[in-house]
């Protein structure tokens, strides 16, 4: 949706030079990752005299500097949150991961902000969470695969269960499928 806003007079367009410039709002959403949405206020000018149309003093760098560091706060709050309610203990985390000590406390107060490389390694350990246990074990590539297959089996047979479960009992009944699948690997 585009709003107008003003004539703005103290601005002159970069293309012919003329005062006459309109001063439109635009109301759009972020799409950022975790599923996570913002919605922002983008401004635009343009001329009425020749067809110029874009953000002449540059306003929209700031509001969107501002919005991505919101969405990289959200980011924070969700995964440590995520952690908190699952009581994985930030320590355990940090020593496995190689982060200086209270380093995710830290970032949960904001008394410090994590650099790009921080935010994206949050987003992968909230994505597949299983990261910090093969961490835990130095990244052995055996124990790792053996973690990963697992994790994987366990979220197969779990959603196999919950889509088709009349399905399930069904085949049960048409095959005689007695045995139930474990829920639980080892
Ligand atoms: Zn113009």
């Amino acid at each position: 949706m585009l709003y107008f806003m003003y004539m703005d007079e103290r601005k002159l367009c970069p293309s012919c030079g003329s005062d006459k410039i309109e001063h439109f709002m635009q109301n759009e959403t972020i799409s950022g990752d975790l599923s996570k949405n913002l919605s922002i206020d983008i401004f635009y000018d343009k001329c009425m005299e020749c067809d110029f149309k874009g953000d002449i003093s540059g306003e929209n760098d700031k509001v969107i500097e501002k919005a991505l560091s919101t969405l990289n706060e959200a980011y924070i709050d969700e995964v440590l949150k995520y952690f908190e309610e699952r009581k994985i203990n930030f320590a355990g985390i940090e020593r496995a991961v190689g982060l200086p000590q209270r380093t995710l406390t830290k970032w949960k107060s904001r008394n410090s902000s994590p650099t790009a490389a921080g935010i994206a390694l949050l987003k992968y350990l909230r994505t597949f969470p299983w990261l910090i246990e093969v961490a835990e074990h130095k990244f052995d590539y055996n124990i790792a695969q053996k973690i990963f297959v697992g994790e994987a089996l366990d979220i197969f047979v779990k959603s196999t269960d919950f889509n088709d479960y009349n399905g399930y009992e069904k085949r049960l009944k048409n095959d005689k499928l007695i045995p139930q699948p474990s829920l639980h690997h080892s």
